[in-house]
């Protein structure tokens, strides 16, 4: 494509050289060479843009949104930036709240659309820390707050890849490109913007989660430093709070690129910081068990979000820690526990291990334990006992389960399709189906024994 460059590069930063002459200029891509059209962009995101722009702001669509249209995808959401403060922001919008304290910025809804309007922030090294002490943690260099209004080209500079720093120009349709991210999206790579890939990290260790996931996502290749670093800073995830890793890891892998997502994290040694417990029972010997049983989950997940159908965290983190939970239960029955008693434990300790990494919502972690739990239910395939099965809010969930079990080198052929017969049938035929000999036992078990009964010996050994 017939760019015309202003020709900076990434590695140099000349916003940061020469901020005070402030000479460093964009390359502008007009309408006519490019292929992001209006009809390719929400109605709420449009109408975001030219309020701000109506109101006398500045207004573009920045970040994932550009790049997707770039590359001729859907985008999976429109991010604006403005020059309006986030105060401003609300008062042009009805609908509009303010939302995150280390990075403010406005929320802007239109039914379930949600726009985010984000405010032009300042290099980091732009303000006096004596402003604003608090604002970097001095050992790590890790950014705690990010709320000082900049300029659009401050905007850029601050932002993670060159391929997210792409602003589309509501005012003439142009896009304009301060970090060579243009080039770098025609030739598939992601680099960190600026000349230091540790310090962009150190300032925002998530940067490195959401380097493999671009990867992951677009099939670009992560590009030198950007990439070297990868292996050497995971570590610094165990400073980010798991909520924040918690919603990180619903990005990595319910978006339908979860298994080469997963694939990268382990090539880079990044997975044992999200799932500790999973990546240990992944590196022992397991005559390649685990190992199979998480790729398929993720590769179902993958097929799944491809065909639009629903996905949940639940089944995703029933499926990274069952091994794990595998285990702590083995563990727990070794103790003496029963297996009730066991089976509780286990969950108990393999979620709370996982909370403190990535918190799991309370209202999934009781559904991770009824599929777990199910999965113990399917061999009882006698008497009333399946049909109670079938009936289980959570059976679904629980069957699917299975089916992946088995999928994953399980022996358990002759289970799963006994299932998949079952849940085929009607009621009647499930009720006909079933064989009766197991319930007959429990009703004579439970008759009220006569005194002459005993004649007979035992009725049976109990359970
Ligand atoms: P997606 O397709 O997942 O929405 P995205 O690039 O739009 O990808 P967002 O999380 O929506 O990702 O962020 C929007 C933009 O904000 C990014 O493209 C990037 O420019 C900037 N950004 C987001 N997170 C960071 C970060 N941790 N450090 C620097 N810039 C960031
Ligand atoms: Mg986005």
């Amino acid at each position: 494509m017939p760019f015309s460059s202003a020709g900076q590069t990434r590695n140099f930063n000349p916003y940061f050289a020469f901020r005070t002459l402030a000479i460093s200029s964009p390359t502008i891509i007009p309408r006519a060479e490019h292929n992001i059209s209006r009809a390719n962009i929400s109605e709420a995101a449009l109408k975001t843009l030219y309020r701000l722009k109506d109101a006398g702001f500045e207004a573009y669509l920045v970040g994932g949104g550009v790049r997707d249209l770039l590359l001729g995808r859907e985008p999976k959401d429109f991010d604006v930036a403005t020059n309006a403060h986030p105060e401003e922001v609300k008062d042009l919008f009805r609908n509009c709240i303010l939302v995150g304290r280390r990075f403010r910025l406005a929320h802007v809804r239109y039914g379930r659309e949600v726009i985010e309007v984000a405010t032009f922030r300042a290099p980091h090294d732009a303000i006096d820390d004596a402003d604003d002490a608090g604002r970097v943690d001095e050992d790590k260099g890790r950014i705690l707050r990010d709320n000082v209004w900049g300029d659009l080209e401050s905007d850029a500079w601050r932002r993670d890849f060159t391929v997210n720093a792409l602003y589309y120009n509501v005012a003439d349709f142009s896009v304009v490109d301060y970090t060579g991210g243009m080039a770098d999206l025609r030739r598939g790579e992601l680099h960190l913007i600026g000349d230091d890939a540790e310090q962009r990290y150190r300032e925002d260790p998530v940067r490195m989660l959401r380097a493999v996931r671009f990867a992951a996502k677009l099939g670009f290749r992560i590009a030198d430093a950007s990439e070297s670093k990868l292996f050497e800073l995971g570590r610094l995830l165990d400073d980010i709070p798991p909520a924040r890793l918690y919603d990180e890891v619903l990005k990595l892998f319910l978006a339908g690129h979860a298994l080469s997502t997963y694939e990268l994290l382990r090539h880079y040694g990044l997975f044992g910081y999200l799932f500790p417990q999973t990546e240990d029972s992944l590196t022992k010997e397991h005559d390649g068990f685990p190992i199979t049983f998480v790729a398929k989950a993720l590769h179902n997940t993958d097929v799944r979000v491809r065909s639009d159908q629903s996905v949940t965290p639940f089944f995703l983190y029933a499926a990274l820690l069952w091994e794990p939970y595998q285990e702590e239960l083995a563990a727990c029955i070794e103790d003496g526990m029963d297996p009730y008693e066991a089976r509780f434990a286990a969950f108990e300790a393999v979620i709370r291990a996982q909370q403190e990494i990535t918190s799991v919502p309370r209202r999934f972690t009781q559904p991770v334990r009824e599929i777990w739990d199910l999965q113990s239910r399917f061999d009882q395939r006698s008497g009333k006992r399946p049909l109670r099965l079938v009936s289980h809010p959570r059976f679904r969930a629980a069957y699917d389960f299975l089916l992946l079990r088995g999928e994953a080198g399980e022996a358990l052929a002759e289970l799963c399709s006994w299932w998949t017969d079952f849940i085929g049938m009607d009621e009647a035929q499930r009720e006909m189906s079933v064989p009766k000999e197991d319930g007959d036992k429990r009703r004579r078990r439970r008759r009220p024994r006569r005194r002459n009964d005993s004649a007979d010996g035992p009725a049976d050994g109990g359970e």
